[in-house]
């Protein structure tokens, strides 16, 4: 059974009916490279309506099927998840995201509940870096680049100081 199909099947297990144009959102979302935003979606789903697209999304994010990931600029991306409790890693530069599920704020929740009274719900976290090949590629000599781009490297290396 492929993804789609399995996909599906959970949401008519849920009661959502799969209309076509739902159908079609699905597809663009399982063709979707890494992580996506609502109008990359709209990009391949001519004719559905940007509403569709979001209540498609609502139901997805609510059975786990897809996860939303802050990139360090502000924008909500979509991304399919795990369906497991997890956070994300994402590099500042490249923009790639990876999975992390080993977190541990057990005991800060705890004391957050004591301390304010609240019943804590849920919990999100984003971590933000550089990634292994980007610091790779930040440490390669300039030579390649220093012709082409001296201004954009000059202006980043000043920014960074003496790395
Ligand atoms: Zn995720
Ligand atoms: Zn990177
Ligand atoms: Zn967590």
């Amino acid at each position: 059974m492929s993804d789609i199909d399995l996909i599906i099947e959970r949401l008519e297990l849920r009661g959502h009916r799969i209309t076509s144009s739902r159908r079609r959102v699905l597809d663009a979302v399982l063709a979707q490279q890494a992580h996506f935003t609502v109008d990359d979606l709209l990009h391949t789903t001519r004719k559905v309506g940007r509403a569709t697209v979001f209540r498609t999304m609502k139901i997805l994010l609510d059975l786990n099927i897809v996860c939303r990931v802050m990139m360090d600029d502000g924008a909500l991306h979509y991304r399919l998840s795990t369906g497991r409790h997890h956070h994300h890693l994402v590099c500042t530069n490249c923009g790639r995201v990876e999975d992390f599920s080993n977190c541990d704020v057990n005991s800060l929740v705890r004391d957050l509940q004591s301390a304010t009274q609240y019943e804590i719900e849920a919990h999100w976290l984003e971590v933000y870096g550089r990634c292994q090949s980007c610091q790779l590629l930040a440490s390669v000599p300039e030579s390649k680049s220093a012709a082409t781009s001296k201004r954009a490297t000059s202006a980043r290396g000043g920014r960074r100081g003496n790395n």
